[in-house]
């Protein structure tokens, strides 16, 4: 086939429709000089004019209802273009619309690119296509200097409906390759890509309804920002991060109310650096590219597309792809592709715009070289659950706070003790099976302490805050039925309107075992010491003092008498939890100008030897968690969040209120201690909230905190 013709004229395109089954060739109008374009002013009903600067035709039938660009790094001149054809298959073409090769062994609807995917010990770019015949999503290796596909995948990614967009995307914060992929039914799916045995595989993580007619996607990998268009309604943009809220935003609507004629499909990204960049949307059926502003979704103008002798260049623009990198020396800004599901008069093809013509057009940016090749955001630490819990049994915010009671002898059969706010407490095996419900009432916060004298034995006391009797809960541990049992001497008042955040403190001066609660909205804290009163726990008021505003996670060290107490807007405060104890305070970190993100939620104590160990806090605004030296001034160790295991199924962790820790080894599941944390959002599947249950090593190695104890 041959395919360099530079003839401007329709017949001497058509002449070279011949030749090998699909597809075709070209036409490279090389654009003289894009300063010539000058910006008429763009209004709408006038949109600047921008000459293609080449044409791909495919033979009719086919189609051509997506396209992605894969730039060579190499040799920017010989990037490739990657088209989905259903009929041909995907197919690759150079930039002057060369054929290059491609596979026909899936029939695809849509292309994405994956760039720097990490497999059998080697970063790789990946192209993903959806087959149609299968429902899947097929992943080939593009070899090196694009010469070719090789299929990735050991079986299609099966989506079980019709894929009717696809878009990649690489987490800014944990560095996690994902694609959506839009569906038929009206759903979004998201799905993670983990090697698998060698190939590429795929974990559902979580399924977002967004509508009928919804399909093409575009993720800003700079600030996680996932755009979707939803064919007659308009574009939206949401929140690409597995564990974020799917509340989603319109950017622009079409019809009437909105600046997009009547249907809009294919979305693309252009960034000019890490804080300004452009959303491309295709108008269908009115030739027309609207510009967007990435930062504040904008209107910033529409360009309509020309080619020399054919009145209405972009018949139907289904799919669009960008790149804000210099394609070679007629391409220095980069450029935008059209997949032109009819094409102008010469059948269905690909059109590729140089973004210099659009940005004189439209007064825009272009890239800033350094910008692209300044690498990518250094990525969060991340650690995986190895198991979750059971989901709880209320809708909503109602898992709360967990504590780890450890087996004295078997610490394979230790317990998780959960709150669960809308019904009681919860206990849970260490594979996260439900053993016992105790619905007292609407149990807040969860604490232990062990070796408590009850009629001469010792127990483990679990104290609990309970809003619906206003009341300190109190349970023993029965180690053999590994149940709680109530020993609370009778309701004990807490004199709070609200009873709220909950930790207890055994004295290693004074042996005594204390209870911290305080109320909700006031900061207003109460300490407890428990006694026992024959074969009941009572408890005497010993302390009160006031911390400012809303606080809830908190936890004292039994060796160093400190108390740890997280101001909810504010940061991390330490006290002293002995009774005699006034109000100063340290301030350990802050909200404002500090390591954490309001809400600051949970906070528990890994205990290492000599006085070590380390403060595990909920920073809850930003959906990880923060760490702190144990002794000294509690210097600040680094975050981390907790990502989805994609082998187990398991999906991350967000939205975390309360957590607990333990250095405890719990058997062969947990061998270096457990970090158990409850999750905002149980997704993939979605369900009502659980905990998730984290080996403490994966902690230690993601922050570097050396061998565990
Ligand atoms: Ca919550
Ligand atoms: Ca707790
Ligand atoms: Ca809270
Ligand atoms: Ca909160
Ligand atoms: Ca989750
Ligand atoms: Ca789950």
């Amino acid at each position: 086939m041959t395919c360099s013709q530079r003839g401007p004229l329709p017949e001497l395109r058509r002449a070279t429709l011949t030749g090998t089954a699909v597809a075709l060739c070209i036409a490279l109008m090389l654009v003289p000089d894009t300063a010539g374009i000058h910006a008429k002013s763009t209004t709408e009903d006038a949109p600047a004019a921008i000459p293609v600067h080449a044409e791909i035709f495919v033979r009719g039938p086919a189609e051509a209802s997506d396209v992605a660009i894969w730039r060579n790094p190499r040799d920017p001149s010989r990037s490739v273009i990657l088209g989905a054809n259903a009929d041909a298959g995907l197919e690759m073409y150079a930039l002057d619309g060369r054929r290059l090769g491609g596979s026909t062994s899936i029939e695809p609807q849509h292309v994405t690119l994956v760039h720097g995917y990490p497999l059998r010990g080697q970063s790789i770019d990946l192209v993903l296509a959806d087959d149609r015949r299968t429902s899947g999503i097929v992943a080939f290796q593009l070899e090196p200097g694009g010469t070719g596909l090789s299929v990735a995948t050991a079986r299609p990614i099966s989506t079980n409906a019709e894929i009717t967009g696809l878009c990649a995307y690489r987490s800014p914060l944990s560095g996690r390759h994902y694609v959506f992929a839009a569906t038929d039914e009206g759903h979004l799916q998201q799905w993670e890509l983990y090697e698998n045995d060698g190939k590429v595989d795929g974990a559902l993580v979580r399924t977002i309804p967004i509508g009928f007619g919804a399909g093409y996607c575009a993720v800003d990998e700079t600030d996680g920002t996932l755009y979707i268009t939803e064919e007659t309604v308009g574009i939206w943009k949401l929140a690409g991060e597995p564990e974020s809220d799917a509340e989603r935003t319109l950017v622009d609507l079409t019809g009437p109310r909105g600046r997009l004629a009547e249907e809009v499909k294919g979305i693309a990204l252009y960034r000019v650096d890490a804080t300004q960049g452009y959303l491309l949307a295709a108008d269908v059926g009115s030739n027309r590219l609207n510009v967007y502003s990435l930062q504040d979704s904008a209107y910033l103008g529409s360009v309509s597309v020309q080619t020399i002798g054919s009145a209405s260049a972009l018949e139907e623009a289904e799919g669009l792809a960008a790149l804000s990198v210099s394609l070679g020396k007629s391409l220095p800004a980069g450029a935008v592709l059209f997949a032109d599901e009819k094409g102008s008069g010469a059948g269905p093809g690909y059109k590729l715009l140089a973004w210099e013509a659009i940005a004189d057009a439209l007064r825009l940016q272009r890239a800033q070289p350094s910008a692209n090749n300044s690498g990518r955001p250094s990525a969060l630490a991340t650690v995986m659950p190895t198991v979750e819990t059971d989901p709880v049994d209320d809708y909503g915010d109602a898992a709360d706070d967990p504590a780890i009671w450890v087996h004295p002898t078997d610490p394979a059969k230790s317990l998780i003790i959960g709150t669960q706010k809308k019904r009681g407490l919860y206990v849970y095996d260490l594979s996260g099976k439900t053993l016992q419900v105790i619905p007292d009432g609407r149990m807040n916060n969860v604490d232990l302490r062990y070796g408590f004298e009850l009629q001469g034995e010792r127990v483990a006391i679990v104290a609990a805050s309970n809003r619906t009797r206003k009341s300190l809960a109190l349970y023993k541990v029965d180690p053999v039925t590994r149940q709680l049992v109530d020993v609370a001497d009778g309701t004990i008042p807490t004199g709070f309107r609200d009873p709220y955040g909950l930790c207890m403190y055994h004295s290693a001066r004074s042996g005594e075992f204390h209870v911290f609660m305080n109320d909700s909205d006031s900061g207003a804290y109460k300490q407890w010491r428990l006694v026992a009163k024959g074969d009941r726990v009572a408890a005497e008021q010993v302390r009160e003092f006031v911390v400012g505003s809303q606080a809830e996670g908190c936890a004292a060290d039994d060796e160093t008498g400190a108390l740890y107490i997280a101001e909810e807007d504010v940061g991390l405060w330490r006290y002293e939890a002995e009774p005699t104890a006034g109000t100063q305070r340290i301030r350990i970190d802050s909200t404002r100008g500090g390591n954490l993100k309001a809400d600051v939620e949970g906070v528990a104590i890994y205990y290492g030897p000599n006085g070590t160990g380390y403060l595990v806090v909920s920073n809850q605004g930003a959906d990880n968690y923060a760490v702190y030296r144990r002794e000294g001034q509690n210097a600040f160790v680094g975050h981390f969040a907790i990502v989805a295991n994609p082998r187990l199924g398991i999906d991350g962790a967000s939205e975390t209120d309360g957590l607990d820790v333990t250095s405890t080894p719990l058997g062969p599941a947990f061998p270096h201690g457990l970090l158990v944390v409850q999750d905002g959002r149980n997704i993939s599947p979605a369900a009502r909230q659980n905990f998730k249950l984290v080996p403490w090593e994966q902690v230690a190695s993601a922050l570097s905190l050396g061998a565990p104890r």
